[in-house]
């Protein structure tokens, strides 16, 4: 196996050279062709959550291939704000890539891979290290939705330890073993902590998961705030977050719309 540096975590990422194929491990088959509007939309995801301060020159968005279940879609290793739709590889569930075309990809893509596998659900998946979350996965201090557009929290957020099963490690999610332990927490949720890491979110479509990611640090630097200001803080309960979690999922667009014509896509 060839391996390249990859432009993200400064460590090592793997791109599949001919001479893996000769040894009887073939590329995957490609789940179809897809429309240049999808690769299009992919590369604004990306460079939407640069641009709202979700992801630095970390950080990545995929979503499950339109005509295949079983492949996704997501950005070579690249920091999210360059990603163009010229740069969309495309993998399996085990994160093998169906033509790497000679890029790099994201050791991380097993987070994304993982929770395809584990939730029929879920055809969009957003990672990111945003600041202001990560302190709640070091406290353990719950998150709780602050507002209407974070309804989505008001189901709960688990915290991922990867220490817990795999000990002490770079904390990154770089193989379908820990990229499973992760979505096994995830559970039924729509994000996950990651101690010491970041945040996972996810969505029935591109549009919602990015929408999550962007109010989920919205949310908690609000909820630090609230919790400044102390006393009680009355925050959405469940049933309050199911219906307004309806209503944000059709709205959601609205955000979308605008979010993208700040990126110029
Ligand atoms: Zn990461």
């Amino acid at each position: 196996m060839r391996l390249f540096r990859c432009a993200c975590h400064s460590g090592l990422s793997y791109l599949r050279s001919p001479a893996d194929a000769a040894s009887g491990a073939p590329a995957p088959k490609s789940g179809g062709k897809v429309d240049a509007s999808v690769f299009k939309d992919i590369a604004a995801a990306s460079r939407i959550l640069a641009d709202q301060g979700v992801v630095d020159g970390f950080g990545h968005v995929s979503m499950r291939h339109p005509h295949d279940s079983n492949r996704f879609l997501m950005s070579r290793s690249l920091a999210p704000a360059l990603v163009t739709p010229d740069d969309i590889l495309e993998y399996d569930l085990e994160c093998e890539c169906v033509d790497a075309r000679g890029f790099g990809s994201f050791l991380e893509r097993f987070i994304h891979g993982s929770i395809y596998r584990a939730r029929p659900d879920i055809n969009a998946v957003a990672h990111s290290h945003s600041p202001n979350v990560i302190p709640f996965g070091l406290t353990g201090r719950p998150m709780q939705a602050m507002f209407h557009n974070a309804a989505f929290i008001a189901r709960g957020v688990p915290i991922f330890d990867i220490s817990e099963k795999f000990g002490a490690t770079d904390m990154l999610v770089g193989n379908n073993s820990k990229g499973d332990a992760l979505s096994a927490v995830l559970a039924d949720k729509d994000v996950v902590l990651m101690r010491a890491h970041g945040s996972v979110a996810t969505g029935p479509d591109l549009q919602t998961a990015v929408f999550r990611a962007v109010y989920t640090e919205l949310n908690a630097r609000m909820q630090v705030t609230a919790t400044m200001l102390g006393g009680h803080i009355a925050a959405l309960s469940p049933e309050e977050g199911r219906l307004a979690d309806e209503v944000n999922r059709n709205a959601g667009f609205r955000a979308w719309d605008l979010w993208k014509s700040r990126v110029g896509y």
